[in-house]
């Protein structure tokens, strides 16, 4: 099998998360994407973040079909997962499996700073994709993964099909001042967020 490995913080979830992850998914013809919700979310703001049961919902709400499968692991797991820790877990779990971790422009240009990410890219290839459609920021991708992550080249998949321009943050914001982000995240998440009164308020 072919399984992409899909972790964030997802507060909330958005268009662009389902974005990337369905285009990676026709792309490399994906068996499935197992979707990870971190269990910090380690914003340091005055924006109100999510629990993470919330955010599990709203992942399950977003990534609703076959294709998708939640995974609360790192959220069981407790304290801070390393990615190296949870793919060996899954690696161990799918032997036989070929491993895709999905990953944002903005992950992947600082890459070289993850923890053991040598070991990360022995176990799962890399698939980044770019997050604005700025030209440049392709050609920074492919200029990165020639010069700090050469060693890791081979395990390197970029992207550059046309993103959905969307932040976690920015959505937040949004709502925090009142503006509509139906157009941002998928319509189920959206009644989730109204209903739950989530990323309403100050941080107290
Ligand atoms: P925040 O604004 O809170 O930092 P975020 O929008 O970056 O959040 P995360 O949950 O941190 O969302 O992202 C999970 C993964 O999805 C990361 O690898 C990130 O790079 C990627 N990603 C997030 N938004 C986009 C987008 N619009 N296009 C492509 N990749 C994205």
């Amino acid at each position: 099998m072919k399984i992409g490995i899909f972790g964030g913080s997802f507060d909330p979830v958005h268009n662009g998360h389902v974005a990337l992850a369905e285009h990676f998914y026709e792309q490399l013809r994906l068996d499935k994407i197992i979707v990870i919700p971190a269990l910090v979310a380690p914003h340091k703001t005055q924006l109100r973040t999510a629990d993470a049961a919330d955010r599990l919902n709203m992942c399950r709400l977003a990534f609703a079909d076959e294709r998708f499968e939640i995974s609360d692991i790192e959220i069981l797991r407790g304290g801070k997962s390393y990615t190296v820790d949870t793919l060996s877990y899954l690696h161990e779990k799918y032997p036989d499996s070929e491993l895709y971790l999905i990953i944002g422009a903005d992950m992947l240009l600082y890459f070289d700073k993850w923890f053991r990410w040598r070991d990360i890219a022995d176990m799962a290839y890399i698939c980044a994709a770019v997050r604005n459609d700025n030209p440049d920021e392709y050609e920074l991708l492919r200029k990165y993964s020639f010069s700090a992550l050469a060693d890791i080249k081979e395990r390197i998949i970029l992207s550059g099909a046309k993103p959905f321009e969307v932040s976690s943050t920015g959505i937040r914001e949004k709502i925090r001042s009142g503006e509509s982000v139906e157009q941002l995240v998928p319509p189920e998440v959206a009644k989730y967020i109204k209903d739950g009164g989530l990323y309403a308020d100050d941080c107290p």
